[in-house]
């Protein structure tokens, strides 16, 4: 247990994941601390299912390394197995099996004796244990594995598109499950194409583009990043070059219709709509989605 305090839940450094010629991902550097619950958010294909199977030995690194509470992804797999709760973004298990078969067999797998924590969870989430799972749909599949993720209270939970499949009621379950078994101690780990999901729950987050991290941002920060959404309607169409100054991004014009994110001094602003024939103007905070495409595609330009 001191390791737990000692070491970073999860760290890598340069982690690399090729398939063949394809890139998977590319010298990622995550540092991940004891206690929290950390987004890892990027588009599909970004290289968020190959960082977490990498994480777990699924799959071999090319090159680079990685360690979960302090021991090495590839030499340690076993043991960082048993301090792991995983779930998979597509659930796969023995399909003749009955749920409860299918827990008890994955309880055993960590150790774990007491059937309580299983009825409580099944309860909790209205997971019927007496069903065949190969007759469960895709939302009550996930359900069962989100069971077994849990039910071992894992150090780490590592969550690979956790909600993709679930409806909102389970999700916000999920969600609730999740900020409980953090103020017990858990460290997560969430992996989400969808930032709105992740701002509800997680202190940080990495943005992941591309096979690599372009960035890592308190979710706090994001929203005080002082983005402005601008929306003007001119008298006359815009001159060519009109909006060219510093901070304007994403500029749309439509005949007399202009919108752009404005990132710069708030003077210059006001400057430069001085000088036009203004007849309407909106000024807005974008919400935070906005703010973080924004930020993603800036980041991911280098
Ligand atoms: P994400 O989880 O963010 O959607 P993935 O990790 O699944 O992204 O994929 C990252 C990249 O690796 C993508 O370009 C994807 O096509 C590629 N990739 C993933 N799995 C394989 C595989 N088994 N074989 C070849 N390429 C793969």
């Amino acid at each position: 247990m001191t390791d737990t305090a000692r070491h970073p839940a999860i760290e890598t450094r340069g982690l690399t994941k090729f398939y063949s010629k394809t890139r998977g991902i590319e010298d990622v550097d995550l540092a991940v601390e004891p206690g929290e619950i950390f987004g890892f958010i990027g588009p599909n294909g970004a290289g968020k299912s190959t960082t977490i199977r990498t994480l777990l030995s699924l799959l071999r690194p090319t090159r680079g390394e990685g360690r979960i509470f302090g021991l090495d992804i590839v030499r340690d797999s076993k043991a960082i197995k048993r301090r792991v709760g995983y779930l998979p973004a597509e659930v796969n298990y023995y399909d003749r099996l009955r749920v409860g078969e299918l827990l008890a067999y994955s309880a055993r797998f960590y150790g774990v004796e007491d059937g309580g924590r299983t009825r409580e969870l099944a309860e909790r989430f209205n997971v019927d244990l007496e069903r065949d799972f190969s007759d469960l749909s895709l939302g009550n599949k996930k359900k069962v594995a989100v069971l077994a993720a849990l039910l071992h209270s894992p150090e780490l939970l590592i969550l690979d598109e956790p909600t993709g499949g679930l409806d909102p009621l389970v999700q916000a379950r999920l969600t609730e499950t999740l900020r409980e078994e953090n103020a017990r101690g858990t460290t997560v780990f969430y992996s989400s194409h969808v930032l709105s999901e992740v701002q509800k729950i997680c202190g940080r987050v990495a943005i992941l583009k591309g096979g690599r991290v372009v960035g890592v941002e308190e979710i706090s920060s994001l929203r005080r990043k002082q983005l402005k959404r601008v929306r003007l309607s001119l008298a006359k169409p815009p001159e060519p070059g009109a909006f060219d100054i510093d901070g304007v991004h994403d500029l749309e014009v439509k005949d007399r219709d202009c919108r752009f994110l404005f990132d710069g001094r708030p003077g210059d602003l006001l400057a430069l709509l001085a000088g036009m024939p203004v007849t309407d103007v909106t000024l807005e905070e974008p919400d935070l989605e906005e703010i973080f495409l924004h930020f993603y595609r800036e980041g991911g330009e280098g």
